[in-house]
């Protein structure tokens, strides 16, 4: 069976891993942050907006907490979203408002969003779909006409740009992924971004125990100047969902590596791009914003037999899917309802296998077989 999503991992992960275990030090420590800083480097950024932890779920969960969503707050979040999304608004009392999506793109657009808003819309949370850039600046200027928190969900863009600057850098909150399948893996993982230097120091309490935020957290100080080191006290209830060194170990590797990933993604993305558009039968995803780049997480076309096509691959030993099951038709969310572009997306969109250890004979194999179904 030909994956549609998988690792590239070896001997570059093992070495980075092998020093965190010569140092005997497997929390939290160099090896993450220098994970953090080569992240925000690739994203021409300042490192000290940038905090790992344990996920983007959690990230997700962080920002309900920060933003302070609460009862009487209304979220929206795009029907096309990962689920988490809508757990993290549910979760925080605040009510749930899903947006419909651009039919091609499946990302949220100013036009869909601006339907959704009321007086008490607090946030949204943006998916860059598949590491394609939503169009950002007329968001961005509705949610300044409007007071909203814009919060990107990057998990699938780990390098894509919109109009110069980084997705997830563009907002009042960014977050990524590094789970099993993603662009670049780290065990399980996350990063988080943040424009405001004060969030970030709160973000990092939350993530560890409500200690007040310091570089060297730790409970137990032996050095510090109190004489009763023992000591314990928090500036808020705190979790711990920081990262470790050996997930950061495996990040350092994979960083370096990022650049080849994204090389081979592309190629596959434009080689399906040229000859699926061919098929009349079938459509490719749509250009991007202008001056934007991809992350190409996510190869989609769109098709009338999507089902049968999905069967038919699956025969021919080729996995596919479709991301995301729309919210509004996850009952727990109980957010039914209609949405125009979300219906077409659900029953059209098929997402192909793309990552960057798919062989130049897995990617002809299934070009062929989409070729063969469709004609
Ligand atoms: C994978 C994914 C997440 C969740 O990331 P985890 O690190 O697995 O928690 C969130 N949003 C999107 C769009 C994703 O694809």
């Amino acid at each position: 069976m030909i994956n549609i999503f998988q690792p590239s991992l070896g001997e570059d992960e093992l070495k980075e891993i092998e020093k965190v275990f010569r140092s005997n030090w497997i929390g939290r420590g160099d090896s993450v942050k220098k994970f953090e800083s080569l992240f925000a480097k690739n994203l021409n950024e300042s490192a000290n907006r940038f905090y790992a932890l344990s996920c983007c779920t959690e990230g997700l969960f962080l920002a309900a907490k920060i933003f302070n969503f609460s009862e009487g707050d209304e979220v929206i979040v795009p029907s096309v979203s990962f689920i988490a999304a809508g757990s993290a608004v549910i979760n925080s009392g605040a009510d749930l408002v899903i947006c419909d999506v651009d039919k091609y793109s499946l990302n949220a657009t100013a036009e869909t969003i601006k339907k959704k808003i009321t007086s008490k819309t607090k946030a949204i949370i943006l998916n860059h779909y598949g590491g394609h850039p939503c169009d950002m600046d007329p968001i961005i200027k509705l949610a300044k006409e409007n007071d909203i928190f814009v919060i990107e969900d990057s998990a699938c863009a780990v390098q894509s740009f919109y109009k110069g600057k980084a997705c997830g850098t563009i907002g009042d909150m960014g977050i990524w992924s590094f789970d099993a399948m993603k662009s670049i893996v780290t065990g399980d993982g996350g990063m988080i971004y943040l424009k405001s230097q004060d969030l970030l120091e709160t973000v990092k309490e939350e993530c560890y125990l409500g200690l007040p935020a310091r570089e060297t957290s730790g409970i137990d100080k032996s050095n510090d100047e109190k004489s009763m080191w023992w000591e314990v006290q928090i500036n808020r209830p705190g979790r711990r969902t920081i990262m470790n060194n050996i997930s950061g170990a495996i990040g350092i590797a994979q960083m370096n590596k990022l650049n080849e990933f994204q090389e081979r993604r592309k190629y596959i993305y434009e080689k399906y791009n040229d000859s699926l558009s061919k098929i009349k039968s079938i459509r490719i995803p749509p250009s991007l914003p202008e001056h934007s780049t991809n992350s190409y997480y996510f190869y989609w076309i769109q098709l009338k037999k999507r089902d049968e096509l999905a069967k038919y691959l699956k025969e021919n030993s080729i996995y596919s899917t479709y991301r995301y099951w729309p919210l509004n038709y996850v009952d727990f969310f109980q957010a039914y309802e209609e949405l125009e572009n979300t219906e077409y997306a659900k029953s059209a969109t098929l997402n192909i296998p793309l990552h960057s250890s798919l062989t130049d004979g897995d990617v002809d194999k299934i070009i062929t077989t989409i070729q063969e179904f469709a004609s």
